[in-house]
């Protein structure tokens, strides 16, 4: 290794980035990697786990409700804001700790820096201003929360990185957006106690979701005191005196609220790294084109994660990031399939779906069978909370191989988890049927469908 300072030089200590550096070193390979924000990435410390917890905090307001049918009798609960982000704060930065000594255990050399790409095998530290010679770069700097086409005013709302931030929990909130983040975010906000209001632009919420899910969502969302006002593009955001905010949609009166949260979407990391300037191929969003084995067009540079907006979710970062490991320093080259991935949206009721949606399905020129189950939980019936929930089966009738599960309603996501091993594995319809169910469960009804519906 004369001509390289470190074998891998990795940029971004995420999921993907922190995974990859980690592989690489225990493969005997010299590995850096830098971060100029916080150890642990989006998922770590503006995502997946603080949301987590705060949709926990969330679902305490109907479980002291509920249980009021069983015998439980308690005083009137009220909820502290500052007790709970503090919490949350406190176990982010342990967790933060945590892949920071992961990385340390793994001896991989840390720089807390904005990394630059100077060429194909260097990297420039803005702040320090060291050059590292690398024989691999790995981009792996995920995305950011895009508030693009900027809408007028939009810099007067906040996105998911300070939503985890507020000084206060505010009365009313605007919620622009109607996808993971959106719903996410207003599912919890609302069982806090702010008033919340979904504008999105579409004429129904989480594109993309198999209908019967995405309508039973709409639904409930709307039941748990949800306003969403769909076919809302909004145009403009106001300050008003006072401080509030006014958001005025193309059609429909203006609404206000202390708080907006810009959620349309987001965006791979990649301005003012360099990757261009270098000779990397960049795609229409700004994401790192790579190929299976996540290679960009210049050989020297890999890039994992969202950066590169194939399936942006962190365990397919934290896989593509082992493969690439494996792969360029283990001599165990592998790639991660990203056509099956499981993915759950934290709303109350929570969505987990594995596989094809009925529509796409049909659309892909499958002729289904498709197998449908709606109940009330076991709970709900001495609880009397109105719930349901509802499972879909999407089995392709020629092979009998299941292709999609839709699951909306309670732990959706954790059932989802275990059902997507069988889906991967190519299940049938009959390995589902073979199955014995588990009673009394939830679950047990995906193994009890016997009947394909109507038409
Ligand atoms: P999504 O792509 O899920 O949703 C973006 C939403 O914003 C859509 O409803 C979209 O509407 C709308 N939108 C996009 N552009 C505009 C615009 N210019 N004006 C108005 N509305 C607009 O993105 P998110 O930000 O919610 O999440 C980003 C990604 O993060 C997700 O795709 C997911 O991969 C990941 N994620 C995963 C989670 C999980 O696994 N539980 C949780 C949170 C995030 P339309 O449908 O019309 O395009």
């Amino acid at each position: 290794m004369t001509d390289y300072d470190v074998d891998l030089f990795v940029i971004g200590a995420g999921s993907g980035g922190t995974r990859a550096a980690r592989i690489a070193s225990g493969h005997g390979a010299s590995v850096m990697i830098a971060e100029e924000d916080r150890i642990g990435g989006t998922c770590v410390v503006r995502g997946c786990v603080p949301k987590k917890l705060f949709v926990y905090a969330s679902r305490f307001a109907e479980e002291f409700e509920d249980a009021a049918g069983f015998g439980w009798t308690l005083a009137k609960p009220s909820f502290d804001w500052l007790t709970l982000r503090d919490a949350v704060a406190n176990e982010v930065t342990r967790l933060s700790g945590l892949y920071r000594k992961g990385l340390e255990g793994a001896k991989v050399a840390i720089r807390e820096d904005r990394a630059v790409v100077t060429g194909p095998n260097s990297v420039r530290l803005a702040r320090s201003g060291e050059t590292i010679r690398a024989r691999h770069i790995l981009v792996a700097t995920g995305g950011y929360p895009s508030f693009d086409p900027p809408i007028p005013g939009g810099e007067l709302g906040i996105s998911s990185n300070e939503i985890f931030h507020l000084p206060s929990l505010p009365k009313r909130m605007l919620v622009v957006g109607g996808g993971y983040i959106a719903l996410e975010f207003a599912s919890l906000f609302v069982r806090l106690g702010v008033e919340v209001t979904v504008l999105h632009r579409g004429d129904n919420i989480l594109r993309g979701f198999d209908e019967d899910i995405r309508n039973r969502l709409r639904d409930a969302l709307e039941h748990a005191g949800i306003t969403l006002r769909l076919g809302c593009t909004v145009e403009r955001i106001e300050l008003l005196e006072g401080g509030a905010r006014r958001a005025h949609c193309a059609s429909g009166a203006p609404i206000d609220a202390e708080v907006v949260l810009v959620a349309t979407g987001r965006r791979p990391n990649t301005v003012g790294l360099g990757l261009a300037e270098a000779g990397v191929a960049l795609g229409p969003l700004g994401e790192v084109v790579v190929d299976q084995t996540s290679q960009s067009s210049i050989p020297s540079i890999h890039a994992v994660g969202d950066v590169t907006n194939r399936v942006n979710l962190t365990p397919v970062a934290i896989r593509e990031g082992h493969a690439f490991a494996d792969s360029v320093f283990g001599g165990k080259p592998w790639t991660t399939d990203h056509s099956l991935v499981a993915s759950a949206v934290f709303t109350t009721p929570e969505i987990g779906t594995v596989g094809l949606g009925e529509h796409q399905a049909l659309a892909a020129g499958y002729e289904l069978r498709v197998f449908e189950a709606g109940f009330r939980p076991m709970k709900a019936t001495i609880s009397g909370r109105e719930e349901r929930i509802y499972m879909k089966l999407v089995v392709d009738a020629k092979t009998d191989r299941v292709l999609g599960v839709h699951i909306i309603g309670h732990d959706a996501g954790e059932i989802i988890q275990a059902v997507a091993i069988a889906v991967t594995m190519g299940a049938t319809k009959a390995d589902f049927d073979r199955t014995i169910a588990l009673h009394p469960s939830a679950a047990e009804e995906l193994v009890t469908m016997r009947t394909a519906r109507a038409g």
